[in-house]
């Protein structure tokens, strides 16, 4: 199966903390650029072709979904989009829900394509419809990012078309293989309704329970080898990150592209928006054979992928890649575990990951290996250059944590950023609670005669449940663990619960002594600068707003901090990646594993050392 259903309770490791074959090869290509990335999560530069690459997937994937029995060319890029989502992200399983394909009653026989080219010609249009929405979307998103990069000019519609046209050719490859070479019993039973377990997205849901609805009669149509051969892909509606297939043990996690399996093969195929030049496409090739590896183990070391393809798009280049045997895939199970256990299974800090990065690999048009080219070196194009000592950088030192600010008569003592207390348990008495529909309810709650907004930034936990129990009322006692406290200008409390905050009535097995007042409000912190950012718009009043902020980091972690622009003083503008800037008076948050903080008015910004 292409995805995993696991049992969040046995989940030692949680979503946040699995290996993926991007994590291994970012750090086969430097330590030091997996420690930024992995362990900081330093973002590095919104380029747009990060999200042409999406949006060629989606077009490619919602055009795959679609069936030219049920919809005309020109029909809504929507036609297939309400599917039922469980509260996990994924689609639902609950019986009798309607799926929007149910819906539709299948075209009269002079309005569909009889034939291979006329499929193609079907399938072009709903291409182009798709390609516009996605790229429109993209585009959108690319444009909020704080740390964005480049021209959105530079992206090309009829280059991203040719590029999804380039996909559909492959497809309609394997179409053709199944119309004509599919096995009678093969026929006979996705007539009879049979379905994966996990089927691919068509917008019929999980089950048909009799003759499936598209079924002709006789020989193969071409249109019957449209639905069979459909590749499995994540639902274009499901929830981010829902689709994985995770290793049993929940330490290793990948979301596959195309899964191709309708004569009883399996073949994994990864799209790539690109001509497959340069050292990534090394990367690929491990990449896929991580994931012959994960498809191996999901299926209890029983099943094996018969080819593994990569898809260069801009180059119009099928790269078949060698599959693993399954020594090599016990191999490479042994050595990521052990990996995992290395990176993610303990604490770690910046010294245990040397600015030692691998030689650049050289790979021409199609992802063909070539010689290294020797004169380019992996730090010349790395995000972390300017900061980095591998690049242009000093190496890290630690702060001293004590500076005698210029205009302050006392000193100011700075706390190391693991010594900084943004998590808490406490319990408490509902004071008012209001529901909502199709969202979490509105809940004051009281301690000591304190009080505090909740504030639900998630309904769910990382494990996909509710972060909430149901039928809470006002006076109910409550526990709530590792919520985030905060303050505004005016003293008022909100208690924040992210993906790892949780709200219960029963009490687990942890201390809740924390009090609503024994957060700290302000704090003065010292990092090493890694970039700035910021980030403009038009309020809802019409008002122009202006906000910036950067991430500055120590050994082990860093932290985001943003507020209004004016808030920042001039030395902002001052500060140049890789110095060392101590922030005064700031007000600490944090989402998930990562800490952020806030400016205000009476913050302060120095560039203590260069
Ligand atoms: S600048 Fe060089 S050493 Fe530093 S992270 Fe990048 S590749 Fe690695």
């Amino acid at each position: 199966m292409p995805v995993s259903e696991i049992n969040s309770e046995l989940d030692g490791v949680g979503p946040y903390n699995r290996l993926s074959a991007s994590q291994v090869n970012t750090y086969n290509s430097c330590n030091r650029m997996w420690f930024y990335e992995k362990v900081l999560k330093l973002k590095i530069k919104q380029i747009p072709v990060l999200y042409v690459g999406r949006a060629v997937e989606e077009a490619i994937c919602r055009t795959f979904k679609e069936s030219p029995s049920l919809l005309l060319s020109n029909a809504s890029q929507d036609t297939l989009s309400k599917i039922p989502i469980g509260m996990d992200g994924k689609p639902s399983r609950e019986l009798n829900l309607t799926w929007p394909a149910n819906r539709i009653i299948p075209l009269p026989e002079n309005q569909i394509p009889g034939t291979l080219e006329e499929i193609e010609i079907w399938a072009k249009e709903r291409m182009k419809l798709h390609l516009k929405s996605a790229l429109l979307a993209a585009q959108k998103d690319w444009e909020r990012q704080e740390r964005k990069f480049g021209d959105w000019s530079d992206v090309k519609f009829d280059y991203c078309l040719e590029m999804c046209f380039n996909a559909l050719k492959y497809h309609l490859d394997e179409v053709n293989r199944c119309f004509l070479s599919i096995d009678e019993s093969v026929l006979s039973k996705w007539r009879a309704g049979h379905r994966e377990h996990w089927p691919a997205p068509d917008g019929f849901g999980f089950t048909i329970n009799s003759k499936h609805p598209l079924a002709k009669e006789g020989k193969i149509s071409i249109l019957e080898a449209w639905e069979i051969a459909r590749p499995w892909f994540v639902e274009p509606e499901s929830g981010q990150f829902s689709m994985n297939a995770i290793h049993p043990n929940y330490w290793f996690q990948g979301e596959y592209d195309l899964v191709y399996r309708w004569d009883g093969s399996i073949k994994i195929v990864d799209i790539k928006a690109s001509k497959g030049i340069g050292d990534r496409s090394g990367d690929y090739v491990e990449q896929l054979r991580m994931y012959a590896m994960l498809w191996w183990i999901t299926h209890g070391k029983k099943e094996t992928v018969s080819d593994l393809e990569i898809w260069y798009l801009g180059a119009g280049v099928i790269k078949s890649v060698k599959n693993p045997t399954e020594i090599e895939m016990a191999n490479m199970e042994a050595e990521l575990e052990q990996l995992w256990h290395r990176l993610k299974g303990q604490k770690t800090s910046i010294e245990k990951h040397p600015a030692n990065p691998s030689p650049v690999r050289g790979f021409s048009e199609g992802g063909v290996p070539t010689a290294s080219p020797k004169e380019e070196k992996r730090c010349d194009r790395c995000d972390w250059n300017s900061f980095c000592s591998g690049g242009q950088g000093l190496e890290y030192v630690e702060p001293n944590g004590f500076y005698q600010l210029p205009g302050k008569t006392t000193e100011t003592n700075t706390v190391p950023f693991d010594q900084l207390t943004v998590r808490f348990n406490l319990s408490a008495n509902i004071d008012s609670i209001n529901y909502r529909e199709n969202d979490s309810p509105e809940i004051k709650i009281i301690q000591d005669g304190n009080r505090a907004t909740v504030d639900f930034r998630v309904t769910m936990n990382q494990d996909g449940e509710q972060n909430y129990p149901n039928g809470l009322k006002k006076n109910d006692l409550i526990y709530l663990e590792n919520v985030i406290i905060t303050s505004n200008y005016r003293g008022e409390l909100t208690v924040k619960l992210d993906p790892l905050g949780k709200l219960t009535n029963v009490a687990g097995d942890i201390d809740y002594s924390d009090n609503l007042l024994n957060f700290r409000a302000r704090w003065d912190i010292v990092g090493k600068l890694a970039y700035k950012f910021q980030r403009s718009g038009i309020g809802k009043n019409g008002r122009e707003w202006h906000r910036k902020g950067l991430v500055i980091f120590d050994s082990k972690q860093s932290i985001k901090v943003s507020g209004w622009s004016n808030d920042w003083g001039h030395q902002y503008d001052m500060a140049n990646e890789g110095d060392y800037v101590l922030l005064s008076n700031i007000e600490l948050d944090a989402w998930a594993d990562q800490l952020r903080g806030q400016i205000g008015r009476n913050s302060r910004l120095d560039v203590v050392s260069s």
